[in-house]
């Protein structure tokens, strides 16, 4: 038989009906099996406001409620309300004792575990809606099997545990059911709850897929699959409906949110297809990420990341030397920050950061140690309120004329920096955040429309 995991984000399991709409989505495929669910819309935004430092009681108490109140919205329309209320109630509760407990202690641990209560309560509920369509389903606690490192809000997988785990754990469960188990949480080796960094659902169900070796992921969002930019930005977007593994993963890694940028990683490992499309409107179709594709044409899509930051580093010391790279990336990797786009010149170094590293918790990559080593032997300088526009397509670095192409669109706007020729998918821009929409605007009309 085969094997087919579903997720379910934000949006889509927000509340009673979306859950039922998903529900319906899942039993018309008997091969889905196994489903990954968010917290319901807004809720994660709620915990990390939560583990705030600055939030005053006043406040505590307010967000409590309003996590509380959408759980108890879908709870109230279930038939059989009492399966679940207990244990909603002991979540809710265990929330608050979190959130008291960091006011003494601002430990990690305990923000990832305040941050994972909103998938243990989408999970139990939806779980709840399937049985209540008639069909044998549980919840399942993906702790079990998700085994991490110890980096709370922003945790590795450990791919080889998880595989044997799931084995173990979760694949003999599915012959009877639908599991449904959370997306974004998961434990280190001591069963302490951890997470993957914001949007990391999206990951979790193709780890899942690929350790439970499933043939393919769906990824049911608000979209009907991946548009040639985001739709909410460009009106004219529209829907791509097949893509390789590498453009799609060079989409996600450039901003386009619709997929997580890890979530490529296993699916190509194991070689599992990629679906995309909206849970409001499955009739649509959407687009599927497959290794092959048909149609391999050079301007693919245009994606954006924003909230970028810029740092510009100068030393002498780098004029004809060796060795200040190294030691300068040697300093970032110990304070665990990835870089992205670089560019050199004959004594500067500017580099991006990758936000997509940052923690669950919204925590900034740049923190003061970090500048004061960087300081002792160069120069720092901190640009922000930047924007990175990624033109994703195939042959861009040996097809003629794609500059003159891109740049005569871009001939109002000053580029703040320029990447290009590391990899035949993308063309990189880095811009002011205030003109990012318009560049991206002009550029899909200019490239797509
Ligand atoms: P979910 O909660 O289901 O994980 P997300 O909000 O994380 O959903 O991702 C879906 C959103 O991604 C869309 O609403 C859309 O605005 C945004 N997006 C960005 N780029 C793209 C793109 N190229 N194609 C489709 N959606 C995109
Ligand atoms: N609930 C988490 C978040 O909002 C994970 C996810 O939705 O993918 O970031
Ligand atoms: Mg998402």
């Amino acid at each position: 038989m085969s094997l087919v995991v579903a997720k379910f984000g934000g949006t889509s399991v927000a509340d009673f009906s979306a859950m039922n709409r998903c529900a319906d989505i899942i039993l018309a495929n008997s091969n889905t099996r196994v489903v990954v669910v968010s917290a319901s819309s807004g809720v994660t935004n709620l915990l990390v406001e939560l583990t705030q430092a600055n939030v005053n009681d006043q406040r505590r108490m307010a967000l409590l409620t309003q996590i509380a109140q959408v759980q108890y919205d879908i709870v109230d329309k279930l038939e059989r309300p009492q399966d679940v209320a207990a244990t909603i109630d002991k979540l809710l509760s265990r929330m608050s004792v979190l959130s008291d407990e960091l006011v003494l202690d601002r430990s990690k641990a305990i923000i990832d575990e305040l941050l994972s209560m909103g998938e243990q309560c989408s999970s139990l509920l939806f779980s709840a809606v399937i049985r209540q369509k008639g069909t044998p389903s549980s919840a399942f606690d993906v702790r079990q099997v998700l085994r991490t490192d110890s980096h709370f809000g922003r945790a590795e997988p450990q791919i080889e545990s998880i595989a044997s785990l799931a084995a173990e754990h979760l694949a003999p469960l599915l012959n009877e059911q639908v599991i449904v188990t959370q997306g974004f949480i998961g434990a280190d080796s001591e069963g302490r709850t951890t997470t993957l960094g914001r949007g990391g659902s999206d990951y979790s169900a193709a780890l899942l897929a690929e350790a439970l070796k499933a043939d393919a992921v769906e990824i049911w969002t608000d979209v009907a699959g991946i548009y040639t930019t985001d739709p909410r930005l460009a009106p004219n977007a529209r829907p791509i409906p097949e893509i390789s593994f590498n453009e799609a993963a060079e989409m996600a890694t450039f901003g386009a949110k619709v997929l997580h940028p890890a979530t490529i990683l296993p699916a190509v490992r194991q070689k599992i297809q990629v679906f995309v499309g909206s849970s409001k409107a499955p009739e649509q179709g959407g687009t599927w990420i497959r290794h092959q594709v048909e149609e391999v044409p050079v301007f693919r899509a245009v994606a954006l990341r924003r909230d970028q930051t810029l740092l510009n580093l100068h030393s002498l010391q780098m004029l004809h030397a060796q060795g200040f790279l190294a030691e300068t990336f040697a300093t970032l990797a110990k304070h665990k920050i990835s870089v992205d786009l670089i560019t050199t010149s004959e004594v500067n170094v500017s580099l991006t950061l990758d936000k997509t590293g940052s923690d669950s918790s919204g925590q900034g990559l740049l923190s003061e140690s970090l500048l004061q080593e960087l300081s002792q032997h160069c120069r720092v300088r901190v640009e922000d309120n930047l924007a990175l526009v990624a033109i994703i397509g195939n042959k861009i670095a040996s097809t003629a004329g794609i500059c003159s192409r891109v740049f005569s669109v871009l001939e109002n706007h000053n580029v703040r920096m320029i990447c290009q020729g590391a990899s035949p998918h993308n063309l990189c821009v880095l811009v002011a955040e205030s003109e990012a929409a318009d560049v991206v605007n002009s550029l899909h009309q200019n490239l797509f429309e």
